[in-house]
């Protein structure tokens, strides 16, 4: 192994971005050292959705087996109108999704991810992972960079990546725009044991129930054991929260034109936990010399094309190829790296706000939302997923050969 590899690469943040990004650089025989401020690695309890894309880097990251053995494979994704009760669309999610994208689409929970990643990495003799410690400053030198914590702990290595998330500290350097844009939207996220779920909903799908300025969304995770329920509606009354409790009435009011099935659901639910949503508009340049970001702190999106992990997941396997590729000369490997994702990342934020739009839509749009959708067959509804879910060959291809070959040197250190 040259020595290059051998000098640590710093990861700020230790979610889902910052874990992938360093199994994706262990996989390249690259060290890291990840930095996380919370007590301990850990991830919210609420499910999350996978898109075949994001397969294709399980695939080389090594770990579709675990993370298909804890995953739900739904049979469809189904579209509901929330008012009338009426199906609108679905896609099935059978053999034809399975040819066409080579991958299934999957539901999880958002722990087991995390854990399966956390597992990963502490079997990498090239990844060491320090908790409870929060960078607020970073110091780019000629030939490194360094980092200090609020504890007082320093940190050198040769390059560093922000995977802080959505209030990243690390893209205020970057980029220096500000805070986060509120969407406006604020999202109830709960678990249910499925024993208290009604009987006519434990469906084997991901079920969106779309609504006037309203939408629900519910799933089965943990093979089946709990449903996932996420309510989305309007209020400007929040700028900022996370993972606080929410405001029930408002929920309920917000619903209230809603149909039976759906307010009997939320009704399931004695408290809720909120996200104030947020997103930032698309930009080009999030590396600046030995500094880049990673996940959310670079491309954050709103949820609703289910995306915002997987993205991450992809940067992290498309950064530690272009590291490898660029042999240490991290400012001219970030550079590719923001060049080879900023066009399809940036597609995906902007295209997650139209969702939004269509999810939410009232009146004629909404109408003619219902006309389009179910007009469509599943090939065509599969043939406007292409872009999204199809496999990003520059990705695969740059990526595969090179991190198959130096699987061998991660090794494990138990
Ligand atoms: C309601 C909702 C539903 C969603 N559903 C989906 C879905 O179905 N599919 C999907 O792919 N995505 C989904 N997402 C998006 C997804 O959750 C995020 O895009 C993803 O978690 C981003 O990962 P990340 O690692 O970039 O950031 P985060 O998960 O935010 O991780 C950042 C980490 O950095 C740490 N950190 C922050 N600052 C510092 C610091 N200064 N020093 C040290 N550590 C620091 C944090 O503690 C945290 O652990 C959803 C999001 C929401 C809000």
């Amino acid at each position: 192994m040259s020595d290059w590899k051998d000098e640590q690469v710093l990861i700020v943040g230790g979610g889902i971005g910052g874990l992938a990004a360093a199994l994706a650089l262990a996989r390249q025989g690259i060290a890291s050292q990840v930095i996380e401020q919370a007590a301990e690695f850990k991830e919210i309890g609420a499910g999350i959705q996978l898109g075949p894309n994001v397969f294709w880097m399980f695939d080389i990251l090594g770990v579709i087996e675990p993370v298909s053995a804890l995953a739900v494979f739904p049979d469809n994704l189904i579209m509901m109108d929330s008012i009338t009760a009426e199906e609108v669309t679905r896609i099935p999610l059978g053999a034809a999704f399975r040819r066409k994208f080579h991958h299934p689409y999957a539901l999880i929970h958002r722990a087991d991810l995390h854990n399966v990643l956390l597992d990963a990495c502490r079997k990498s003799n090239r990844i060491r992972l320090d908790a409870a410690q929060k960078v607020f400053a970073v110091d780019e030198r000629g030939s490194g960079v360094a980092v200090k914590t609020e504890s007082g702990k320093d940190y050198r290595g040769a390059a560093l990546i922000g995977a802080d998330g959505l209030r990243s500290t690390i893209r205020d350097i970057v980029v220096g725009d500000g805070k986060p844009k509120p969407a406006g939207h604020i999202a109830y996220r709960a678990v249910l044991p499925t024993a208290e779920m009604p009987e006519q909903w434990r469906w084997r799908d991901m079920v969106l129930w779309a609504g006037e300025k309203v939408h629900l969304v519910h799933y089965p995770l943990r093979t089946g054991e709990l449903f996932n329920l996420v309510a989305v509606f309007h209020s400007n009354r929040y700028e900022e929260g996370w993972d606080s409790y929410g405001d029930v009435a408002e929920l309920h009011e917000r619903f209230a034109a809603t149909c039976a099935p759906v307010r009997a659901l939320l009704n399931k639910i004695e408290s809720w936990r909120m996200w104030v949503l947020c997103d930032r508009p698309p930009v080009k340049n999030w590396s600046k010399g030995r500094i880049t970001l990673l996940g959310d702190a670079a491309h954050p999106m709103l949820q609703y094309l289910a995306q915002g992990a997987c993205m991450s997941i992809e940067d992290a396997v498309c950064l530690a190829a272009k590291a490898a590729a660029a042999n240490g000369d991290y400012a001219s490997a970030f550079r590719a790296y923001n060049a080879a994702r900023y066009l399809r990342t940036g597609r995906v934020q902007i295209m997650a706000r139209v969702y939004g739009e269509f999810y939410h839509a009232c009146g004629v749009a909404k109408e003619l939302r219902n006309m389009m959708l179910s007009s469509r067959t599943p090939d065509d509804a599969m043939a406007g997923m292409e872009w999204l879910y199809g496999e990003q060959k520059e990705l695969t291809q740059s990526a595969s050969p090179r991190a198959r070959q130096s699987a061998d040197v991660v090794g494990g250190n138990g």
